[in-house]
């Protein structure tokens, strides 16, 4: 199949290496130059706008930042929908909101293209891999037609529901790791603080009901210290702030996202925002005088 590519960074470029690897025709657009030559020169096509890529392929994924990066790419000054021929597919694999999800769907609906929202879990390795977890919403159909072209980017792929739908469920992952990675770091200062050791706590505890991959992956970094990304607090921010606008909009209660979110704005205004996550336990360190890091 011949697919467009837009925004090519941490996660999109390799995702389209993998497009590539699975033989499938990729023709590439981002805001660096030197980025679309780089995929180029590993066999992509170079394209010059979003327009461009929509009027040469069957579908083009969008890899961007956030709602109003997608929001710029699709409906912009040269962007998807105005090359755009009707039937064409638009895959938005970023982790967006989904109400502007169906918003963006809406317009393009209009201009007879359809939508799936598919973002993904896993970071920057699994995307090299090919190992993402892929969650989509939009028309079964569109999902059946590209789900190959998923596959060759994640070894999970999971239809789950209409247009918004992907990001409901990616939202409802980051607000389960975010309040998982709070409660960590509150456990393991209250232990540091109480003089027993964060480690043997860990070998104690992780086999039993509070063990998860969130604790396996993130309690170890807690305790050596270790906050180089990952996952970056900045993107979580993003993904709470999301996740909050949805909830508030439709009166979900989310009384511990919220929280979290405010651990998060506290990361951010020391400083961390580039630190990972797990960069939660500096908050409750501050708060307790005490350091779970070794
Ligand atoms: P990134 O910032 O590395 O890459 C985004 C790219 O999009 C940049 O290269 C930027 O120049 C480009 N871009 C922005 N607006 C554009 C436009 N209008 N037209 C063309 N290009 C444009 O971000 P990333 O880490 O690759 O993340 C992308 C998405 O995936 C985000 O929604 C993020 O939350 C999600 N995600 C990231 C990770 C991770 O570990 N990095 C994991 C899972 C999901």
């Amino acid at each position: 199949m011949k697919i467009g590519f837009i925004g090519l960074g941490i996660m999109g470029k390799p995702m389209a290496k993998n497009l590539l690897a699975a033989g499938h025709e990729v023709v590439v657009y981002t805001h660096k130059q030197a980025t679309i030559d780089e995929l180029a020169a590993a066999g992509a096509e170079a394209g010059t706008s979003g327009a461009d890529l929509a009027s040469r392929c069957e579908a083009v994924i969008t890899m961007l930042p956030n709602s109003p990066n997608v929001r710029d790419a699709v409906l912009g000054r040269n962007g998807v929908l105005e090359g755009a021929k009707e039937g064409l597919v638009l895959i938005d694999m970023s982790s967006i909101d989904p109400v502007e999800s169906r918003k963006i769907a809406e317009e393009c609906e209009k201009k007879g293209v359809s939508m799936l929202d598919a973002p993904v879990s896993g970071g920057e390795p699994m995307a090299i891999a090919g190992t993402l977890s892929i969650m989509a919403g939009g028309r079964k159909e569109d999902f059946d037609r590209f789900e190959d072209v998923l596959k060759a980017m994640g070894s999970s792929v999971v239809y789950v529901g209409p247009i918004g739908s992907g990001n409901v469920a990616k939202l409802a992952n980051q607000m389960i790791v975010a309040v998982n990675i709070a409660a960590c770091a509150e456990a393991f200062t209250f232990a540091a603080k109480m003089g027993t050791d964060p480690s043997l706590v860990f070998e104690a505890i992780k086999g039993g009901l509070a063990g998860s991959n969130v604790m396996n992956a993130k309690v170890p970094m807690m305790i050596e210290g270790n906050y180089k990304p990952g996952f970056r607090v900045a993107l979580h921010t993003k993904d709470l702030t999301n996740a909050l606008n949805a909830s508030h909009a439709i009166h979900a209660p989310a009384p511990f996202t919220a929280q979290a979110m405010e651990i998060f704005q506290y990361l951010n205004a020391h400083d961390c925002g580039a630190d990972d996550h797990d960069a939660m336990v500096k908050y409750y360190e501050e708060l307790s005088g005490t350091t779970v890091r070794k």
